[in-house]
């Protein structure tokens, strides 16, 4: 029988500890997998995400920088590896399991288990370059999703979207020169990391739409229905994968666009249904941002909920 979803976690990724005041904290991934135990999502399965193996990871990112962030992993206290982000003791784990969570994800749905997976791990990814991890990311999970489905699942085409509200810099350099894969991406423009520029658009594979601070529901529900969808229609992926960041919420400290979790739950119909035109329903969504702890809830339990309509 196949599952209308399952949910990927796992313990490990509460060990990975940014420090005190880092808005990337354990309580994120509490606050997600809380509000994901309503009666609403009685029908979800629960699954532990396994450790990612080292060639899944090395698909994706440096085999020397998988093994210089492996390796750089403190006995105790932490140490930086950009200005905003740190390893604790528990980072390596936290980091292997939200990879293998992604991996098994992939391989839950496109083995026809389930419809859908979504990925409920920290540290986030979408920041992470080939060689080079940024932004609260160590490894680039969504990334290493698309590059399984397709080593491993037999995916042709796969499909990164991105509605965080920071640009997905580290998937955008992991893809632009490959038209097997195809990234689109919403953020607020200006502001972290500093790309996604609409001229940003790899071989014709990249799509990106800057919103400027203060825009709303409207101005995001125009760019995704205008720009976004259709290029993802376009491109008709054998599977989706979803950067789900909830940091572009009105109430979220980061950063300064004002969506509610109505407009999550809008932008994952409009996903669901191309999946299910292009793909037989497979999406694979993976938890980036959202540090308001009652938005981010909520925001992921629209997502959730409209992933299982
Ligand atoms: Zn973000």
């Amino acid at each position: 029988m196949t599952e209308p979803l399952i949910l990927f976690t796992h313990p490990a990724c509460l060990d990975h500890d940014p420090g005190t005041g880092h808005p990337e904290r354990p309580h994120r991934l509490r606050a997600v997998l809380r509000a994901l135990e309503g009666s609403d999502f009685a029908g979800i399965r629960k699954r532990e995400a396994p450790l990612a193996e080292i060639d899944q990871i090395a698909r994706v990112h440096d085999a020397d920088f998988v093994r210089l962030i492996l390796d750089s992993v403190p006995t105790e206290g932490r140490v930086q590896v950009d200005p905003d982000t740190a390893l604790s003791p528990g980072s390596g784990q936290a980091a292997l399991r939200a990879a293998g969570g992604a991996c098994a994800a992939v391989d839950a749905v496109m083995g026809g288990e389930a419809k859908r997976a979504f990925i409920a791990v920290r540290p986030p990814g979408h920041h992470a370059e080939t060689a080079r991890a940024m932004g609260f990311c160590l490894f680039n999970n969504v990334a290493i999703a698309a590059r399984h489905a397709q080593a491993a699942r037999g995916a042709k085409k796969v499909a990164v979207v991105d509605f965080d509200v920071h640009h997905g810099n580290g998937t955008q350099e992991i893809f632009e020169r490959d038209p097997s894969l195809f990234f689109a991406s919403s953020h607020q423009w200006p502001c972290y990391p500093g790309t996604g520029a609409p001229d940003e658009r790899g071989v014709g594979n990249v799509v990106n739409v800057g919103l400027a601070p203060g825009s709303g529901s409207v101005a995001f529900r125009q760019a995704w229905e205008r720009q976004i969808l259709p290029a993802v229609d376009d491109f008709a992926p054998d599977l989706l994968v979803i950067s789900a960041g909830f940091d572009a919420h009105a109430d979220d400290p980061l950063a300064q666009l004002e969506l509610t979790e109505d407009d999550y739950a809008w932008v994952t119909e409009k996903l669901m249904a191309i999946a299910d035109r292009h793909a037989k329903g497979r999406v694979v969504s993976a938890l980036e941002g959202g540090y308001d702890l009652r938005a981010l809830a909520a925001s992921a339990a629209a997502h959730v909920r409209a992933m299982m309509a």
